[in-house]
């Protein structure tokens, strides 16, 4: 186990009646409060009307950076910090899934720095220690981006995606009702299920062996209950229990309690996060695709037994198999996870991906030479495991 410091001051609000508390929680950074959102959905469940009862109410000055992507363009989140800068603003305000919360991020950062840009952080790898407070509103379980230090941002004119971090960018608290994820289409309950799982697993093999029981047991526990929650939540999408179980794991699977003393990883985002800049897929559908080629890539005499022990603690296949044998078991319940109880579709020419940027994707995606994980990738791997999802 490698020494840890744990610290997340995020103060999460959980459950159905506890939005009422938001206006005293962002009373505390000031009155001026910069709302984020996407592109419509909280209009259309409501949740914007009741947002603006709530601040009004409260005597706050409210301003909007609606109009949010999924994948969200730096531009969009420059367009956040010159408002902020206009308008003196105390406060940013996500209220949606990942992609709101990480351009709220953006904006928090971009409003601090002289030419309110935000690109150059994100390119230049910054560690933000100063931003704007951040506070979350979420809707979409998914993402951890409600409780983490990260937000991704997207430059569409050089195709790159890349995570923002820093300190200063853990929201100061999150409100999670998970009666507000009931609205959600069918794809993207998939999609975010998928995400959390993968969070967990990214990380899930890199705890030293099993030497640090109490953080591989914690990430069983956590991708048992998605595996369990997410087609419950499919099947009735007003089921609180699945609802509550998906919202909270979200939150848990970056928190960083789940990577606290391990090497942290993540090889599956580094190569989903090239699929997204290049062709705007939905980021854990990319990771659907992406999971099981990659466990299948990397299997070999030393991997297999950690394979192994992901399907018996996960997925429940049996123990006493031949590793490798145990491990292939393994896998094949990530796919049956993915492509038949999730229902997403398995390959990358659905969305008409072809060969064409492979190579340049991939030696983005091994930016630092390779992708440190169970087995280390090179470029040549990353074309390879590309190539296997087409
Ligand atoms: P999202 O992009 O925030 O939302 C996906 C779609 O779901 C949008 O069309 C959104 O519509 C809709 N939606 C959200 N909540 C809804 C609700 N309750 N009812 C109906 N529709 C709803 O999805 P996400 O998966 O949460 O975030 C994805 C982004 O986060 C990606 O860019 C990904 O790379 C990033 N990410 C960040 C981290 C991190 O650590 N920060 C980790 C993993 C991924 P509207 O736009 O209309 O609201
Ligand atoms: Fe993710």
């Amino acid at each position: 186990m490698n020494d840890f410091i744990f610290h997340n001051p995020d103060k999460v609000y959980f459950g159905k009646d506890q939005l009422r508390r938001l206006p005293e929680e962002l009373a505390a950074f000031g009155t001026k409060v910069l709302m984020v959102y996407g592109g419509g959905s909280i209009k259309r469940s409501g949740l914007y009307d009741e947002m603006r009862g709530l601040l009004e109410g409260a005597g706050m000055q409210m301003f909007e950076l609606a109009g949010v992507e999924p994948n969200p363009r730096h531009t969009t989140a420059n367009r956040g910090a010159a408002l902020c800068k206009e308008n003196g603003i105390d406060v940013v305000l996500a209220v949606g899934g990942g992609s709101a919360i990480d351009c709220a991020k953006g904006v928090a950062a971009a409003a601090k720095t002289e030419d309110g840009d935000v690109w150059p952080l994100v390119a230049g790898g910054v560690w933000v220690t100063d931003a704007l407070p951040v506070v979350a509103v979420l809707t979409n379980a998914a993402t951890g981006s409600e409780m983490d230090a990260w937000g991704v941002i997207t430059n569409w004119e050089t195709n790159e995606k890349i995570g923002l971090g820093g300190s200063a960018l853990i929201p100061r608290a999150a409100f999670e009702n998970p009666e507000l994820s009931y609205t959600l289409p069918p794809y993207q309950t998939a999609c975010g299920a998928f995400d959390i799982f993968n969070h967990v697993l990214d990380n899930y093999y890199l705890a030293g062996e099993a030497t640090f029981d109490v953080v591989m047991e914690m990430q069983e526990a956590v991708m048992r209950a998605v595996v369990k929650w997410a087609p419950v939540a499919l099947a009735e999408p007003e089921n609180y229990e699945a609802r509550a179980n998906l919202m909270w794991a979200s939150s848990l699977a970056l928190n960083t309690i789940l990577d606290a003393g391990t090497v942290h990883a993540c090889a599956c985002h580094a190569m989903e996060h090239e699929l997204s800049a290049y062709y705007d897929i939905t980021h854990g559908h990319g990771l659907a695709i992406l999971t099981p080629r990659w466990l299948e890539y990397i299997l070999n005499e030393q991997t297999a037994p950690a394979i192994y022990r992901l399907g018996t603690a996960v997925f429940g296949v049996e123990e006493g198999l031949a590793p490798e044998e145990g491990a292939r078991k393994a896998i094949e319940c990530v796919s049956g996870f993915a492509f038949n109880t999730l229902g997403l579709e398995s390959t990358l020419s659905h969305f008409g991906i072809d060969d064409a940027h492979f190579e340049d994707m991939a030696k983005h995606a091994c930016a630092d030479g390779e992708i440190p994980g169970l087995r280390s990738l090179s470029v040549d791997d990353v074309v390879n495991i590309f190539k296997m999802c087409r």
